[in-house]
């Protein structure tokens, strides 16, 4: 496996896979790898004949009072996921290689990035749009691979490949859950074992809900009130969001119809945790 944080590296070698006429996927991450990062690694070398994984923990993603300095770096257990995965190639790119002195560009999703986690995190998604697109240019992958966790996060990029021409196929890939519910995240290693214990009632909440949307006389206000009530039976849990949306415009529906998705985030303690769920009527 090849691994290397320097951007024409890794350029000049997927050019000559590309060149060969191999097909090539890629995983960006922020490291802190765990089995939901191993899917998409696995997903991707399974549907192509080379797999590029980064590990970049983005400063221009985070709020300042937000966790980038103690974001968890563990490199080389990352580095043992990627190899046993079948990565063929690792890219850590520096900050100051990204963000060379004078770095003025940003690139805005608009009407997607503003709402929900966009409106808790302002410049969250405009620090993740410029950096996959960075990423995406120094690549240049056949095919991104996101997983439906950041399920805001996979909507403003699918919209970014399409409204810039970026030639990539954006593969959502399956939210992977620990056995009682929640959601695998780097930030769960935050949790003390009191708030571990409570974690899994935010999805245990938008089950909840989306149980609600099966009953007959159900709308998307009782569908979303019965998410909220079970999340509010866990006191340790302070929510920021939940709401319900289409899949397709984010926004709340008028009915329940059409693919819709419950979309949370949720305070434990200093930890904010996401979730969501897809809702079928
Ligand atoms: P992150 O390292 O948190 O930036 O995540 C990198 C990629 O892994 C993103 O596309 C995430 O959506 C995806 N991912 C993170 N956690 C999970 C999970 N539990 N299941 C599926 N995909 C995930």
């Amino acid at each position: 496996m090849l691994v290397t944080a320097v951007p024409s590296r890794i350029s000049k070698e997927v050019g000559a896979w590309r060149g060969r006429g191999l097909r090539v996927g890629f995983v960006p991450t922020m490291g802190a790898l765990h089995e939901g990062h191993a899917s998409l690694i696995r997903r991707a070398v399974a549907e192509n004949d080379r797999v590029v994984v980064s590990i970049f923990v983005n400063p221009l993603q985070f709020g300042p009072k937000e966790d980038l300095s103690r974001y968890p770096r563990p490199f080389a257990a990352d580095a043992a996921v990627c190899r046993r995965e079948g990565a063929a190639a690792l890219y850590h790119p520096s900050p100051e290689s990204m963000y060379a002195p004078g770095f003025r560009t940003r690139v805005e999703v608009e009407g997607l990035s503003e709402l929900h986690c966009g409106a808790s995190r302002p410049g969250h998604f405009r620090g993740v749009a410029t950096v996959v697109l960075k990423l995406l240019n120094q690549v240049r992958p056949h095919a991104l691979y996101l997983g439906e966790k950041d399920f805001q996060q996979l909507s403003i990029l699918r919209r970014l490949a399409v409204d810039l021409d970026l030639g990539v196929d954006v593969v959502g890939c399956r939210l992977v859950r620990a056995p009682d519910g929640l959601a695998l995240s780097s930030r769960n290693a935050y949790l003390s074992e009191e708030e571990r214990r409570a974690a899994p009632a935010l999805h245990a909440a938008l089950r909840a809900g989306a149980r609600e949307a099966r009953r007959r006389g159900a709308g998307p206000a009782s569908v979303v009130r019965a998410a909220r009530a079970e999340l509010a039976r866990e006191r340790l849990f302070r929510r920021d969001y939940l709401v319900l949306v289409d899949e397709g415009t984010l926004l709340p529906p008028p009915a329940l119809q059409g693919k819709l998705r419950l979309l949370a985030a949720a305070w434990i303690g200093n930890t904010r945790l996401i979730d969501n769920q897809p809702v079928r009527v």
